[in-house]
């Protein structure tokens, strides 16, 4: 038992108290998105309210406070992941382009024709794209570790895929698809040791587990804050500092300059190297509230609890929907299930969960390839917070049982 009261928490999550399609709402889509907490919306809106105006350029009061406030979300991003110096938190709108940002940026500087880039078979499609294309443009070749059937990383296989030819492995922490909860210590210790530079997907693992890009000895780490109880349009990628340093801009703009004449820019300092243009204040200032909250709740307590509504799930799921199939039984999962049930198509079940106001994710959940992995077109997926109790993990299986019936 942990000391993290559902029922508490609930009351600050104002979306959650509502009725969808005449029922009380069940959201089991945090995978996707999470709901936010009243003081991240009240900050938000405090924000434009009171304090708006444009970061890093005015004398004037209200641009010193937005600075400020901005800054200070900074200053919390990079004790929640503990990392060495404030400038080596970059503010992204999310993963995806935090990915994005690396793969032009390190692409740049450390990619050649020749060299390859490791990922494994389970990455989201954020962490596929990007690495393709930019070995499109080096002429590098991009290498794919396998996983077991169990969802679980071939981890022999994967340490046999690193060269002198790696210059980098990006993997995701913790898989959107299948729960899996990778060993990326052991994988980030191989990488270093063959001089491969890591980056690691958090996009799953920043909401679940407590992060420490020092502990882990990784050089970049990403997760956007719309799944971590913040805005949307709002994410960060951690870099080692001396690698941003060397690394050329993403983007070119205001504000990521030092100078510039019509013959030559130089650039601004880290981090504003990386950040041209008005950035996303109020998603960086709510981002800033909900880590607070977060922490408030104690990473650790909701790792315990949703242990608990995992095992709960899974046991209550085998138990009483004969013909589920579960994709992904790693030793050690985060909160979410993906599954089948018989022939029926996602979709269909989702549908008619949908109408008992149970919101499940259904598809490929931007996995193809690990769809193809496994022969399917999609899975149901149930992926859990804090906020949720088991109470409603009891409605969506009598929801399951009552969407079969139907079906069949
Ligand atoms: N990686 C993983 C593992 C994810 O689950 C997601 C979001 N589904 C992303 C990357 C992309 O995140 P975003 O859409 O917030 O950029």
């Amino acid at each position: 038992m942990t000391n993290l009261d559902p029922y508490k928490t609930r009351a600050d999550f104002p979306i959650l108290h509502q009725d969808i399609n005449g029922k009380p709402l069940v959201y089991f889509d945090n995978g996707a998105s999470s709901q936010k907490p009243k003081v991240v919306i009240d900050a938000v809106s405090n924000y434009y309210s009171k304090s708006h105006a444009n970061v890093h350029r005015g004398v004037h009061t209200l641009s010193q406070e937005a600075t400020n406030m901005y800054e200070d979300a900074r200053r919390k991003l990079k004790t929640f992941v503990n990392a060495r110096f404030e400038e080596e938190i970059v503010f992204t709108s999310g993963t995806t382009q935090s990915i994005n940002l690396l793969a032009f940026s390190i692409g740049e500087k450390y990619i050649q024709k020749g060299d390859e880039i490791l990922i494994t078979e389970m990455e989201h499609h954020s962490n596929i794209v990007p690495w393709q294309m930019l070995c499109e443009r080096k002429g590098a070749t991009l290498k794919v570790a396998p996983i077991f059937d169990n969802g679980e990383l071939n981890v022999d296989a994967f340490k046999q895929l690193l060269s002198y030819k790696t210059k980098l492995a990006a993997f995701i922490h913790v898989s959107n698809t299948l729960g899996t909860v990778n060993p990326v210590k052991e994988l980030i210790n191989a990488c270093n040791a063959n001089g491969t530079k890591v980056f690691i997907d958090g996009a799953q693992s920043a909401p679940h587990l407590k992060i420490d890009v020092q502990d882990l000895n990784c050089d970049f780490y990403a997760f956007s804050g719309h799944k971590l109880c913040g805005p949307t349009g709002i994410g960060i990628i951690y870099g080692r500092k001396d690698l941003l340093e060397e690394m050329p801009p993403y983007q070119g703009g205001g504000e990521m300059i030092k100078t510039v004449t019509f013959e030559k820019t130089t650039y601004n300092e880290l981090p504003h190297k990386f950040e041209a243009g008005t950035p996303n204040i109020a998603g960086v200032i709510g981002l800033g509230v909900a880590i607070d909250y977060i922490n408030n709740l104690g990473l650790l307590n909701i790792e315990k609890y949703e242990n608990e509504l995992l095992q709960y799930a899974t046991k209550q799921l085998i138990e009483n929907i004969p013909e589920i199939k579960i994709y992904g039984n790693a030793k050690h999962k985060a909160s979410l299930i993906s599954f089948l049930i018989g022939n029926h198509h996602p979709y269909d079940v989702g549908a008619l969960l949908d109408q008992m106001g149970i919101a499940v994710r259904t598809g490929h959940h931007c996995t193809e390839p690990l769809m193809s992995r496994y022969g399917i077109p999609g899975t149901i997926r149930a992926s859990f917070s804090f906020y949720n109790t088991k109470e409603e993990i009891d409605k969506m299986i009598s929801g399951l049982q009552k969407a079969l019936n139907i079906l069949s």
